[in-house]
């Protein structure tokens, strides 16, 4: 594997999860630094590192930010990941918090869970200041976002933990994209959901109604 190749790995690694427009900064510092002739474009760089990556089981994914809609990067593993085997530098009753959080979530309607709710759980060898405090580490981390009193996983955790949300929740899919959605809204009427950002496309005339019954979105 070639440095540039490795340094865009590392990079990853050690972020998290990034956004388009902070990887083609990267992509292009990594060049400059690794002085790279033939300049492939950001997408066939990702490709070219993905095939060095299949053997050791691993991707770089990208999939639209939840709230966004703007593509966010991450490297995950492709083996089915169980929740057990998120990081490595987890308790192992930091990780059932993780897992009961993301419980939580996908049993809302709108993909995000309270606070309060995940506080309250009860969990051996976990004080509610220690869950506070890992839930903090999961944020800073990305793997959980954190905002107005609710909890809602980020890409990160959603492109690690695609196949095992899918078995285990049958996750809806947007009405518009058809791609699975998490975080979304939801029509008070014929109860579809969408992505907050496939939502604002459809309301660009200004007229907010369900693009399915055509009743006012609230
Ligand atoms: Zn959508
Ligand atoms: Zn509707």
């Amino acid at each position: 594997m070639k440095d540039e190749h490795k340094l865009m790995i590392q990079t990853l690694m050690s972020r998290g999860l990034v956004g388009e427009r902070e990887l083609k900064d990267i992509y292009k510092t990594i060049q400059q630094r690794c002085e790279v002739r033939d300049s492939p474009t950001l997408n066939e760089f990702k490709n070219i590192i993905n095939k060095k990556l299949r053997e050791v089981s691993m991707e770089i994914r990208q999939k639209p930010d939840e709230d966004t809609g703007e593509q966010k990067y991450a490297l995950v593993q492709t083996m089915e990941s169980d929740l057990g085997k998120l990081t490595t530098d987890y308790l192992p009753q930091q990780l059932e918090l993780f897992k009961k959080t993301v419980g939580l979530i996908m049993d809302s309607p709108e993909g995000m869970a309270s606070s309060t709710d995940i506080l309250n759980l009860k969990l051996e060898r976990l004080t509610k200041q220690d869950a506070q405090e890992t839930l903090n580490k999961f944020v800073k981390e990305q793997w959980l976002n954190q905002g107005e009193g609710y909890v809602w996983m980020t890409g990160r955790s959603i492109m690690e933990l695609e196949m095992y949300l899918r078995k285990t929740y049958q996750p809806d899919k947007c009405w518009h994209c058809k791609d699975m959605v998490i975080k979304g809204q939801v029509c008070t009427q014929c109860e579809i959901k969408l992505h907050g950002y496939c939502l604002d496309r459809l309301f660009t005339d200004r007229r907010r109604v369900c693009p399915n019954c055509g009743q006012h979105w609230s």
